[in-house]
């Protein structure tokens, strides 16, 4: 029998849907032509990216002047924060961000630090979540800008975006979200959510990888982080990527059509895998469970198992899904995020993440939980601290 594929790793990276492959294609062959030329190769690829601004500006309820295309998600994420301090009359510039931020934020933050900027990382509650109150109480006369995710990556927590919005309004303190996971998840609207700053990344919406945007809401003044030619309203230089850009568009359209029916039948997905999975293996529980999440996803913690060697188990049997655990330097450290929960280091490292995509199945979410207490177990019982509960069979 052919080896089942299942692939439940849709937070790292989602497949181009076929919808959107077709939208590039002219593009990659073709219709090759520079946006900024005046001919009608030029023409053909101007009118295209704008039409893409148009079909990512719809899917956030932005104007289409408001969207800046960009290399993806980690380049929006950069381009928000050194933009605004750059842009900000300053001595002593100060940042709020919170301590699971994605990595793109984070060591940009790290970065500033080591250029005088201070930056102060709010913490957040054992279900993930971070407290308006919290961010509040960190603001300085001196704060230029908060930069808060609106769903974070390993647990899909959703963070009270509108709430902080309106802190920030109040203070007149530039407010940034990375909603690289949240976009085509949830219904989201930038005018509703009142932020200045947006983060949106392709490869995480069905569209190609090496494409994204930043929403910038009119009037925000920002630096730009190249400089160059005066694409994207001078915001952001160099000749556009305008087969991804194109495909993108086509992602964000297809994401706006699906939301509402997919988030409700991946939600039930995810429900019914957290169940049969906690059914059926012990010293197992949710992370970030009690916390409005994003639909597809699940962090899961299995005491007394190395995360790593799940991942490869899993895999051996044709399931791709990934750990907590981020390998830096050889050295496998506990996901920043789980440790911002208050995970000790050993059940950080025991945690595993699965995120549900467009076309998973209810027979790949059962074979899923038809292969996991086995491995599990195999990998329990290689450990010295972990006592077969009494009763629990061959399992
Ligand atoms: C994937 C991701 C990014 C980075 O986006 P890229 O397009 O891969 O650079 C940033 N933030 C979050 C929350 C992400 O999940």
């Amino acid at each position: 029998m052919p080896l089942r594929r299942v692939y439940i790793d849709h937070n790292a990276t989602t497949p181009v849907a076929p919808e959107v492959v077709q939208a590039m294609m002219p593009f990659l062959t073709e219709a090759y032509g520079n946006a900024s030329s005046i001919h009608s190769w030029g023409q053909r690829a101007r009118a295209a990216v704008e039409q893409a601004r148009r079909q990512v500006a719809a899917l956030i309820g932005a104007r289409e002047k408001e969207v800046v295309f960009t290399s993806g998600g980690t380049e929006a994420d950069n381009l928000a924060l050194r933009g605004v301090m750059g842009a900000a009359e300053r001595s002593h510039p100060h940042v709020v961000t919170t301590t699971i931020e994605h990595h793109a934020v984070l060591n940009t933050c790290q970065a500033l630090e080591a250029e005088g900027v201070r930056v102060t990382y709010v913490g957040v509650s054992a279900e993930g979540v971070v407290n308006p109150e919290d961010i509040r109480r960190a603001l300085t006369p001196e704060t230029v800008l908060i930069t808060v995710m609106h769903a974070n990556n390993e647990l899909g927590t959703v963070q009270p975006i509108a709430e902080i919005a309106r802190i920030a309004r109040e203070r007149k303190i530039a407010f940034h979200t990375d909603a690289v996971q949240s976009v085509g998840k949830l219904p989201l609207d930038v005018k509703a959510l009142g932020v200045d700053l947006l983060s949106l990344s392709a490869h995480k919406l069905y569209g190609p990888k090496g494409v994204g945007a930043l929403y910038v809401r009119r009037g925000l003044r920002l630096k730009p982080l190249f400089f160059g030619g005066h694409h994207e309203r001078d915001r952001r230089p160099g000749t556009e990527n305008v087969a991804g850009i194109v495909g993108f568009g086509a992602a964000a359209e297809l994401a706006h059509q699906h939301l509402e029916k997919e988030g409700e039948r991946l939600a039930e997905l995810r429900d019914q895998l957290e169940r049969s999975i906690l059914e059926r293996v012990s010293h197992a529980s949710v992370n970030g469970g009690g916390a409005p999440r994003t639909p597809n996803t699940t962090n899961i913690y299995f005491d007394f198992v190395e995360g790593e060697a799940l991942v490869i188990a899993l895999d051996l049997k044709g399931i791709a899904c990934s750990t907590g655990a981020a390998c830096s330097a050889g050295a496998v450290e506990p996901s920043h995020v789980l440790s911002a929960i208050g995970l000790p280091a050993e059940r950080a490292r025991a945690s595993m993440r699965f995120s549900l995509g467009r076309q998973t199945t209810r027979e790949e979410i059962d074979y899923v939980a038809e292969m996991l207490p086995g491995a599990v177990e195999h990998l329990r019982a290689l450990s010295p601290l972990y006592k077969k509960p009494v009763g629990a069979g061959t399992r």
